[in-house]
C-alpha cells in the first residue's frame, strides 16, 4: 500500500465521511485516505447521537449550516442511493421545540427575530398552541415556547453510512488504522504517523477525529479549547401512549425527550466533569430524568427504562461551537471538530465548506469563517444564546 496521499483524513466518522464525501463529489481528484481507528464504530459520538435536528439558533453561522443541511437530509435517501442501497435516514420532521417560562420567553422572542432574518420559520407559542402540539402537557410553569415545525429528529449512523459509502464509491481508501501524531516541518503538515508505527505523508490533513481531536492537535502542539464531554441518553417505554408523535422537546430544565419508534429517548444538559467516559447508571435517569418527564407529562409517571448509552461530545470550552478552518502557522493543517452536541446535524454543511475551501480557497456556498480557529486569539466568538 502506497504510504503517501494528496489528502489525509483523521476519523471516519459522520464529519470526516462527509467531507470525503464532498471533496471527491465536487471534483478533487487527488488521492483520499480516510484513518480510521474502529471500522465498528463503536465508540463514535455519531450513532451514539440523539439525532436532534434543529434550526432554533441564534447566529447566522450556524443558522445557515442547519438550513444547507435541512435541505440535504430532506432528500438523503434518493440522492445518496447507492443501487439499492438507500440509506434511509429516517427524518421525522415533527418539529422541534422549546418549552419557555415566562424570561426564557424574553430570550425567544430575540432568537426568532434572528432566525426569522435567515429564512427559519420558527414561531412563538401560547399555552394554548402547546397543549394542541402535546395535548397532555402540564404548563402550569411554563408561559409558552419556540418551535420550528420543519426541524425534527433522524438517524445518524445511516447518515454516516450514506457518506461512507458515496466516498468510498468516488474513490476515498479508508484504512482502519489509529493516527498516533501528526507529522509536520517549516511550519507546514507533511502527514502522519500510525501508532503500529508507519507513516503516510500528504500536504493536507484534516482533524475529523470527534472527541479524540484536540488530544491529537494538542501533541503535535496545536492545542485548541476542546475536551470530551460524557452525556447519557436512555430508552424508556411507558404504559399508556401519548396523543401525537412528539417533536424533540427541550424542557427548560434541560432534559430533552423525544418518540424513538413506539418508545421514547430523554437526556439532559447539565454541567459534568470532562473525561472519557462511557458508564452509564439506570439511577441516573430515575434521580435525575424522570422526576422532570413525569411532572411534565402524566404519562411518563410509569415507565420502564429499557437502556442506556453514553457518548461523549467534542465540547468546545470556550464558545461551543465548531471550530473549522486552517490552523494558523501549519499550512494545510485542517479543523473540524468541537461540535459541542450539534455536529450531525451540521455535518453536510461542514462536508461542503471544507470541500470548497481546499479545492477553490475560500468558500462559496456558506461563509464558515466565523468558525474559523483564529477566533480565540482575536477574541471574536462565535456566541450563541441556544447551545445545550
Ligand atoms: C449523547 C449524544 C447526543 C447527541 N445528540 C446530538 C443531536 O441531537 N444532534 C446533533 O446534531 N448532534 C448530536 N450529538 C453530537 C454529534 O453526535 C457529534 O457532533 C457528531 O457525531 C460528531 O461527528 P464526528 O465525525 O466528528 O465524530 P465521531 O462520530 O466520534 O467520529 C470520529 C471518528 O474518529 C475516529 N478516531 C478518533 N481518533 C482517531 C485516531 N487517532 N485515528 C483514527 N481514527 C480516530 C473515531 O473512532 C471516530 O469514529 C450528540 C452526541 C452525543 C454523544
Amino acid at each position: 500500500m502506497a504510504n503517501s496521499a494528496d489528502l489525509i483524513i483523521i476519523g471516519g466518522g459522520i464529519i470526516g465521511s462527509s467531507v470525503a464525501y464532498h471533496l471527491l463529489h465536487d471534483g478533487f481528484t487527488g488521492k483520499i485516505i480516510v484513518f480510521e481507528k474502529d471500522s465498528t464504530y463503536e465508540f463514535a459520538s455519531t450513532p451514539r447521537s440523539a439525532g436532534g435536528f434543529r434550526q432554533l439558533f441564534t447566529t447566522a453561522v450556524n443558522i445557515q449550516m442547519s438550513r444547507f443541511s435541512l435541505q440535504v437530509y430532506k432528500q438523503f435517501a434518493k440522492n445518496m442511493a447507492i443501487g439499492d442501497d438507500t440509506f434511509e435516514i429516517d427524518f421525522k420532521q415533527r418539529g422541534y421545540l422549546f418549552l419557555g417560562t415566562e424570561t426564557m420567553m424574553q430570550h425567544f422572542k430575540e432568537h426568532v427575530k434572528i432566525q426569522h432574518q435567515n429564512g427559519v420559520s420558527s414561531e412563538l407559542l401560547g399555552k394554548k398552541e402547546l397543549l394542541e402540539i402535546i395535548p397532555e402537557l402540564h404548563t402550569d410553569d411554563l408561559a409558552g415556547g419556540l418551535y420550528c415545525a420543519e426541524s425534527g429528529y433522524l438517524d445518524p449512523y445511516s447518515v454516516m453510512q450514506g457518506y461512507i459509502k458515496q466516498a468510498k464509491k468516488l474513490g476515498a481508501e479508508y484504512r482502519y488504522e489509529e493516527v498516533g501524531s501528526l507529522l509536520s516541518g517549516q511550519n507546514r503538515i507533511k502527514g502522519v504517523r500510525l501508532t503500529n508505527g508507519e507513516e503516510c505523508l500528504a500536504p493536507v490533513v484534516i482533524n475529523c477525529a470527534g472527541a479524540w481531536a484536540s488530544s491529537l492537535s494538542k501533541r503535535a502542539n496545536m492545542p485548541l479549547p476542546v475536551e470530551p464531554l460524557p452525556r447519557r441518553i436512555f430508552l424508556f417505554d411507558c404504559e399508556k401512549p401519548l396523543k401525537n408523535a412528539l417533536p424533540l422537546t427541550m424542557d427548560p430544565t434541560g432534559a430533552y425527550f423525544r418518540h424513538e419508534g413506539k418508545k421514547f429517548i430523554a437526556g439532559i444538559a447539565e454541567d459534568m466533569e470532562p473525561k472519557i467516559d462511557f458508564t452509564w447508571k439506570r439511577s441516573e435517569f430515575i434521580d435525575r430524568i424522570w422526576p422532570i418527564l413525569a411532572g411534565r407529562i402524566p404519562n411518563f409517571e410509569k415507565v420502564k427504562v429499557e437502556r442506556g448509552w453514553a457518548g461523549l461530545y467534542d465540547y468546545n470550552t470556550v464558545d461551543h461551537n465548531a471550530i473549522i478552518g486552517e490552523y494558523p502557522g501549519m499550512k494545510g493543517y485542517f479543523t473540524a471538530f468541537g461540535f459541542s452536541g450539534h455536529g450531525m446535524q451540521q455535518a453536510p454543511a461542514v462536508g461542503k465548506g471544507i470541500s470548497e475551501l481546499i479545492r477553490t480557497g475560500r468558500y462559496e456556498t456558506i461563509d464558515l469563517t466565523p468558525l474559523r480557529v483564529e477566533r480565540f486569539a482575536e477574541n471574536d466568538l462565535v456566541v450563541e444564546d441556544a447551545v445545550y
